[in-house]
C-alpha cells in the first residue's frame, strides 16, 4: 500500500489550566507519538474513550490544529508545519465532518451557502459554487430545491448529509469522520452509514473515522487503530483486532460489544476494567494502562511497551505480554 497520509510520531500538548492557586498545571500531551498510514480509498478506525486524543489527531490531520511534534505527510508532501498561506493548495484534499451536525452548520447562513463556502474560500464563481452545491445535494440524497432554507429547517440526519456535502464540495482525497453518526438516532445512522459507504465507493475516499461505538467501526473500516490515553495500543487489520484482539485494553473494550445472538452474549467473559482512564495531565508510569489492566505485572510500572506486531498477521499492540 502506498500511503495518502503518513502520520509519523504526532504529538500535541496543550498549557495545563490553571488550578485555584491561580498556577498553570503540567502542559498535558493529548496526542502522545501517534502514527499510522492511511491509503487512498481506505477507512481506518479510530477508537477509544473520551478524552483519548482521537478527536485531536483528527483535527491535526486536517489541520485545524498545529501539532507540536511530528510529521504529517499527504501524498510524500509533509504538510503538518505548513502554515495557513502554506496549506492552502493541500486544504481541499482534507476535509472533517463532525459529530454535532447542527452545532456544526452556520444557523444564519443558507444550505447553499454553507455547501458553496469551501469552493468560494477556493476561488470559484457565485455561479459554479450554486451549481455544485445543487449537485452534491442531489448526490448526498437531499433535493437540491432546499438550497434556500436554513439548518434548523432539517432533522439531524438530514442535517447531517449536508455536513457530508459540505466536506465533498473540494472533491477531498481524505475525509476526516468524528464521530460522524454517534448524536443521530439508532434508525438514521444505518442510513448516514450506508451513504458515506456509497460515497466512499464511488469518489474513492479515504476515510479517517472515528468513533467510541466499536459496532459501527467494525462495519466500516478495514484497519483499526485503539488508543488510550493519547497512544496508539492495538493497530491491524479488523478481522485481526476484532477476531482476536492482542491488547488487554482491546480485549476490554470489546467484551463490552453485545453480541446479537443472546446464548453467545449470555455465555461470553465480560472484562471490567477497574478505575477511570487516568488524567493525560498526568499519566501513569510504564505502560500507562498498568492500574487497570488485569494482565499487569512489574515490568509493566517502569517500561513502556512499544507498538511491534503480536500474533500471526501483521497487527501492532503495545504490551509487554500481548495475548498470543
Ligand atoms: Fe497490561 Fe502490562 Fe500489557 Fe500494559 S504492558 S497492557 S500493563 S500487560
Ligand atoms: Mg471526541
Amino acid at each position: 500500500m502506498t500511503a495518502l497520509l503518513s502520520v509519523r510520531d504526532l504529538v500535541k500538548t496543550f498549557p495545563g489550566r490553571r488550578g485555584r492557586t491561580g498556577r498553570a498545571g503540567p502542559p498535558v500531551r493529548a496526542v502522545d507519538g501517534v502514527s499510522f498510514d492511511l491509503g487512498a480509498g481506505e477507512t481506518l478506525g479510530l477508537v477509544g474513550e473520551s478524552g483519548c486524543g482521537k478527536s485531536t489527531t483528527g483535527r491535526l490531520v486536517v489541520r485545524l490544529l498545529d501539532p507540536t511534534e511530528g510529521s504529517i505527510t499527504l501524498d510524500g508532501q509533509d504538510i503538518g508545519g505548513l502554515g495557513p498561506a502554506g496549506m492552502r493548495p493541500y486544504r481541499k484534499h482534507l476535509q472533517m465532518v463532525f459529530q454535532d451536525p447542527h452545532s456544526s452548520l452556520n444557523p444564519r447562513q443558507t444550505v447553499a451557502r454553507i455547501i458553496s463556502e469551501p469552493l468560494l474560500v477556493q476561488g470559484a464563481s457565485a455561479a459554479d459554487a450554486r451549481r455544485r452545491a445543487a449537485e452534491l445535494m442531489d448526490l448526498v440524497g437531499l433535493v437540491p430545491e432546499q438550497l434556500d432554507r436554513y439548518p434548523h429547517e432539517f432533522s439531524g440526519g438530514q442535517a447531517q448529509r449536508i455536513g457530508i456535502a459540505r466536506s465533498l464540495a473540494t472533491s477531498p482525497r481524505l475525509v476526516v469522520a468524528d464521530e460522524p453518526v454517534s448524536a443521530l438516532d439508532v434508525s438514521v445512522q444505518a442510513q448516514v452509514v450506508n451513504l458515506m459507504e456509497r460515497l466512499q465507493r464511488e469518489l474513492g475516499l479515504a476515510y479517517l473515522f472515528i468513533a467510541h461505538d466499536l459496532s459501527v467501526v467494525k462495519r466500516v473500516c478495514d484497519r483499526v487503530a485503539v488508543m488510550y490515553l493519547g497512544r496508539i495500543v492495538e493497530i491491524g487489520d479488523k478481522h485481526e483486532v476484532y477476531g482476536s484482539p492482542a491488547h488487554p485494553y482491546t480485549r476490554a473494550l470489546l467484551s463490552a460489544v453485545p453480541l446479537p445472538d443472546p446464548a453467545a452474549e449470555r455465555a461470553r467473559e465480560r472484562i471490567v476494567l477497574l478505575g477511570d482512564p487516568p488524567s493525560p495531565a498526568d499519566p501513569p508510569s510504564g505502560c500507562t494502562f498498568h492500574p487497570r489492566c488485569p494482565k499487569a505485572q512489574e515490568r509493566c510500572r517502569t517500561e513502556q511497551p512499544l507498538l511491534r506486531i503480536a500474533g500471526p498477521g501483521t497487527r501492532q499492540a503495545a504490551c509487554h505480554f500481548p495475548e498470543a
